[in-house]
């Protein structure tokens, strides 16, 4: 699954912060952002690092991140691009391969883009308090 870029995921963030100090903010990133592939380069210092984590120091919330263990420090959200580097390489082919048996009538490479999860009804969703 392809990373969005910075102005992809600016651009489906929405208003708000997702952590309520900095220590939920570094607990969280040490255990996600910490180990996840996405974000291997800025730790080796070689890289941009990730986009999502560069919109949400601006102040914004990622669209891929989904609540998961609501007051439980390092774990409030659940990040659908998080990849351990422990889990070796990218699973999906690149390019994605068009379905066997299948007649390709349009290229597909404009029409593909990151994959969006959805909460299930009734999942706790952060609000604006006054
Ligand atoms: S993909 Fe998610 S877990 Fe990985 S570095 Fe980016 S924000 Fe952190």
């Amino acid at each position: 699954m392809t990373l969005p870029t910075f102005d992809e995921a600016m651009a489906t963030s929405r208003e708000g912060v997702a952590f309520s100090n900095g220590t939920e903010a570094e607990c969280w990133m040490e255990n996600y952002c910490g180990r996840c592939v996405n974000d291997a380069e800025l730790r080796r210092g070689d890289g941009p690092g990730c986009a999502l984590v560069l919109v949400a120091y601006e102040d914004r919330f990622p669209a891929e991140w989904t609540p998961d263990k609501p007051g439980h420090l390092g774990q409030q959200w659940r990040c659908m691009y998080f990849r351990s580097e422990e889990d070796g390489g990218d699973p999906e082919p690149k390019p994605i391969p068009d379905p066997p048996g299948q007649l390709t009538l349009a290229p597909r490479e404009p029409f593909e883009r990151p994959a969006r999860m959805l909460a299930p009804l009734g999942t706790p969703q952060p609000a604006e308090v006054a």
